[in-house]
């Protein structure tokens, strides 16, 4: 029996599903996780939390999170309210939920690529036409383009992911701004690295008041060094948190994650302080890079694009067998490394150098 033995939608066939290696080697730089675990302090608060959120697990949890909403609300400010967050396992269920309310059979969405691979694959699982929109050379969005592709295609859905995954290139919000003029539905401002930004570029957070159909989504996988939680969250219009209660399914997020969300924000000052070190790694990654002669783009997040390679998979295997593992994502000749600490950076360096001789 195969896959193409079963009686899958048309629209399935052939598909790949998302793919990124997950390989047991000494130096993982392929996910964008943030390399630091828990505190023992953490650990220790999350498992008083699981035990307390234990003795009730026979019943359903808070459906609406109403808690943990108003730790998130607290957390970006902007003067956000718990009734403009929501929150589901990972932003990819805030992107796919948000393709059920506002995408769905005869409906299309827009991405400006090369940016994030789970985009157009959740508007595939919701039956959503995916329209390819271009970036320029160096990955910046050209305005004028973005809004006639937008008047051409009359997207319901625009997504525009700021930082950018894989490029690192954040968006100014003039951009943003314009974009959402022109767009006749739905603007989403995917923000998972938004804590990585450099100084001067701002979050999408501030145009909220006065736009009801921006929505800007955030996940605790990066920054917050939360990735096995599994919690993404957006902001938007209360009307938007509306449609997402049409569409969720009932006790979608457990006790469990809820309560170690809500540790994960109580420890937010020791989380993110290793985003001030993550974000001089990459500086430094950058310039090392450069110096090295190579290509790179500016970056905005907690990796690094950089290329080009005539074989960019024997780049990528020379690492691997030297025990470091990179992604091959990105425009042809590019490879895409994450962030890690300064030993893993230098691991990093280290082979890289022994595979460019
Ligand atoms: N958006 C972007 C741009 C990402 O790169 C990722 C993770 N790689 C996500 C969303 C999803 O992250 P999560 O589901 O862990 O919140």
């Amino acid at each position: 029996m195969t896959l193409d033995d079963l009686p899958i939608r048309d629209d399935l066939r052939g598909k790949q599903p998302y793919g990124a290696p997950q390989l047991d080697v000494p130096v993982q730089l392929n996910t964008n996780e943030n390399p630091h675990p828990p505190s023992a302090a953490l650990i220790d608060d999350l498992a008083r939390a699981v035990r307390h959120g234990a003795a009730t697990l026979n019943r359903y949890p808070d459906r609406d999170a109403v808690d943990l909403r108003k730790d998130l609300a607290d957390y970006l400010g902007h003067g956000l309210t718990a009734r403009q967050l929501w929150a589901a396992n990972g932003s990819n269920e805030i992107i796919q939920q948000i393709l059920q309310a506002f995408g769905g059979p005869g409906r299309s969405a827009i991405g400006f690529e090369p940016s994030y691979s789970m985009h157009p694959i959740i508007a595939g699982g919701t039956n959503t036409r995916w329209v390819e929109g271009a970036r320029d050379e160096d990955f910046s969005i050209d305005v004028g383009h973005a809004v006639q592709a937008i008047e051409t295609h009359r997207p319901d859905v625009v997504f525009l992911t700021s930082p950018n995954n894989p490029t690192g290139t954040a968006l100014p919000l003039g951009v943003i701004e314009q974009i959402t003029a022109a767009a006749p539905g739905m603007v989403v401002v995917d923000e998972a690295y938004a804590e990585f930004a450099r100084a001067g570029t701002p979050s999408a957070l501030s145009l909220l008041p006065g736009n009801p159909r921006l929505i800007v989504t955030r996940t605790m996988s990066k920054a917050f060094a939360m990735a096995g939680t599994r919690l993404g969250y957006l902001a938007a219009d209360p009307a938007v948190v509306d449609a997402m209660l049409l569409v969720r399914l009932p006790y979608h997020l457990s006790t469990l994650t809820q309560a170690a969300a809500r540790v994960a924000l109580a420890h937010r000052e020791e989380l993110l302080a290793t985003v001030g070190t993550l974000r001089a790694e990459r500086d430094e990654t950058v310039a090392w890079l450069r110096h090295r002669g190579l290509a790179v783009a500016d970056s905005d997040a907690n990796f690094v694009l950089f290329g080009r390679f005539p074989d960019r998979r024997a780049v990528w295997e020379g690492l691997l067998e030297q025990g470091v593992l990179i992604r091959e994502t990105g425009p042809a000749g590019w490879l895409r490394v994450s962030i890690g600490t300064k030993d893993e950076m230098a691991a990093f360096r280290a082979a890289l150098e022994g595979v460019l001789g």
